[in-house]
Order: C-alpha cells, then sequence, then structure tokens
C-alpha cells in the first residue's frame, strides 16, 4: 500500500471539514494557535516516513510527554514505581482530583496529571530540576534522532502562571506522601517536559522504540517487555476517559495532548503522530482521532485485527 498517498488523502479530506473541536485556551500561547492547522507522519518498520500537511510545524506536545517521563522513571527506578503509581485506566478528565482522596494520593496511571506529577517526583529523587529537563531533552532528541527539538519557554511559563489545578494536585499528593520534594520545583520540572515543542515528524520518530520492540536502528532504548508494557498503559489510559472509546475506534496505543496532537503505536508495524490542535470534550485532538481511524481501517493496523 501506498503510504504517503493515503496521508495525504487522510490530509485532503480532513482539511474540509468544519467540525474541529475547541482549541485549548487555558494559556495565551496554545489559544492562538491556528484551529485549522493538520499534520500527520507515519515512520514505518523499515525505517521509511510518510508526512502529509503541517508535518515538520512543531507543536505544544503536552501530554504525550508524560510517555517520555514514564520511560525515563521506569529506567531509573523500575517496577518500584508501581508503589506509587496504579495502571488503571482512570475514568476521570486529565486534571481529576476525585480519586485521590479515596485511593490514599496514589493516582490512577502514569498518564493523567496527578500521575505524571509523582512520576516527575521520582526523576527528581536523584536529580535538580535543570538535570532532569535536561535529561528528558537528550532523551526526546536521541529517540528522535534530531538535535532541533526544544522546550517553548513561553508555554511552559504561561503553565506556572495558571497551573492551579496542578498545584492543588501536587500539594493534596504531598499531604499524603506521595510527592516526596518541593512542590514547586515538581511542578516546574512538569510544566518544563509539557512544553516540548515537537513536530509529527520528530514525534512519529521518537515513537519508533515503542513500535520496535524497546529498539532504535538497533539500538536498545528498553527492554522488549518494558516496551510492550508502556504500549499497554497507552492503550488502557493514553486518553483519560476517552480511553475505551479510542481502543473501540483505533485499537492501538496512543497518548494525546491538549496541544492537539496524538503519539500512536502500530506494534512492529509503524509509529504515527498526528496533529490537529481542536479538541473534543476529553481534551483529545477530534481531527486527530478521525485521522488515525482513518488509517487504521484503510491499513488493517489495529492490534485486534488479525494479521
Ligand atoms: N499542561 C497540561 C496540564 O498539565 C497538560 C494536560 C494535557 O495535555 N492533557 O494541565
Amino acid at each position: 500500500m501506498d503510504i504517503t498517498q493515503l496521508v495525504q488523502d487522510i490530509t485532503a479530506r480532513l482539511r474540509q471539514e468544519s467540525e474541529r473541536g475547541q482549541v485549548a485556551d487555558y494559556i495565551p500561547p496554545l489559544a492562538c494557535i491556528a484551529p485549522d492547522k493538520f499534520g500527520i507522519a507515519v515512520v514505518l518498520d523499515d525505517g521509511s516516513l510518510h508526512c502529509a500537511g503541517d508535518a515538520d510545524e512543531p507543536f505544544s506536545i503536552q501530554s504525550i510527554s508524560k510517555v517520555f517521563a514514564l520511560t525515563l522513571a521506569l529506567g531509573s527506578v523500575g517496577d518500584q514505581l508501581w508503589n506509587r503509581v496504579g495502571r488503571e485506566p482512570s475514568g476521570s478528565a486529565f486534571n481529576s482530583i476525585v480519586q485521590l482522596e479515596s485511593e490514599h494520593g496514589i493516582p490512577r496511571n502514569p498518564f493523567i496529571n496527578a500521575g505524571a506529577i509523582v512520576v516527575t517526583d521520582v526523576l527528581l529523587g536523584h536529580l535538580e530540576p535543570r538535570e532532569a529537563i535536561g535529561q528528558m531533552l537528550r532523551f526526546v532528541r536521541e529517540l528522535a534522532g534530531d538535535d532541533t527539538i526544544l522546550i517553548d519557554e513561553s508555554v511552559a511559563r504561561a503553565e506556572q502562571e495558571t497551573g492551579f489545578t496542578n498545584m492543588a494536585l501536587a500539594n493534596y499528593m504531598r499531604a499524603f506522601g506521595n510527592v516526596h520534594g518541593d512542590v514547586a520545583k515538581v511542578l516546574g520540572t512538569y510544566f518544563h517536559f509539557c512544553a516540548l515543542a515537537m513536530s509529527c515528524r520528530q514525534l512519529a520518530m521518537a515513537g519508533r522504540f515503542l513500535m520496535d520492540e524497546g529498539r532504535v536502528e538497533g539500538r536498545r532504548i528498553v527492554t522488549g517487555r518494558r516496551a510492550r508494557r508502556i504500549n499497554a498503559l497507552m492503550m488502557s489510559c493514553g486518553h483519560y476517559d476517552n480511553s475505551g472509546d479510542f481502543a473501540y475506534r483505533i485499537g492501538l496505543p496512543g497518548k494525546s495532548g491538549v496541544g492537539g496532537g496524538i503519539l500512536c503505536v502500530a506494534p512492529g508495524v509503524a509509529s504515527i503522530a498526528v496533529w490537529s490542535p481542536g479538541l473534543n470534550a476529553s481534551g483529545n485532538s477530534h481531527l486527530g482521532q478521525r485521522a488515525l481511524e482513518m488509517l487504521v481501517q484503510r491499513t488493517g493496523w489495529s492490534v485486534f485485527e488479525a494479521r
């Protein structure tokens, strides 16, 4: 199948859509992004890259960074991480605080805000914020094979100025003893992770290790077992209270961010990134999901489809 043609077709189709969802408006740097942006990039197992639309324009990856933070934290403390964060879908909004009360400050999973804040705190167990941010930047650059990836400081600053819910989450977990470090340092680091700016091309390249059993171009990043487990978490928890519907419609591990990006993995087959800034009610890219649905329907890449 001609994947380049397919992603071009999908882009042409979706560019005509009038129903795009709502662009995130909680911080000015996201609110000013043009809603008609659309990009898609697919890296196949043979290394070939297929792009269309605004695939080379960097956007704020936001919660997609939770995948890279989790990978680093597992590398740092291994399965001990699971003493402090769960592995169950939350069925709640990305920034929900309600479950923390009955679950004694243990977040449901690493892909909601509360979980990613704990993951960040774990990384800060042996690093200063500056070092942890540097480690993250080096990691995504290595995964993508691209040293031009940057953190958008204006996004990090705006998150800091408006992040009252995240402050509440971090302080609440601190009260339960599940955030160990200084709350301001933990949040400052978390906001810098969210402020990573990457294009679809860079993101799809960075997802290759999840496609290829933990390897990138033959180099081992994580074990095959760990890559499979991260994929499992992306499938069950990667889209907040919309994760079930994402699995139903697309059938692939995926992680979204409020910047409108989605990183999606077809194990052994493809690493895919899509970007369309308009969001659905759960804060996931509306057209991004449509694009993935069209891609999977045409290719049969769902993990639930017999090969
Ligand atoms: N920076 C955002 C927040 O912490 C990330 C949320 C998201 O992408 N869903 O609220």
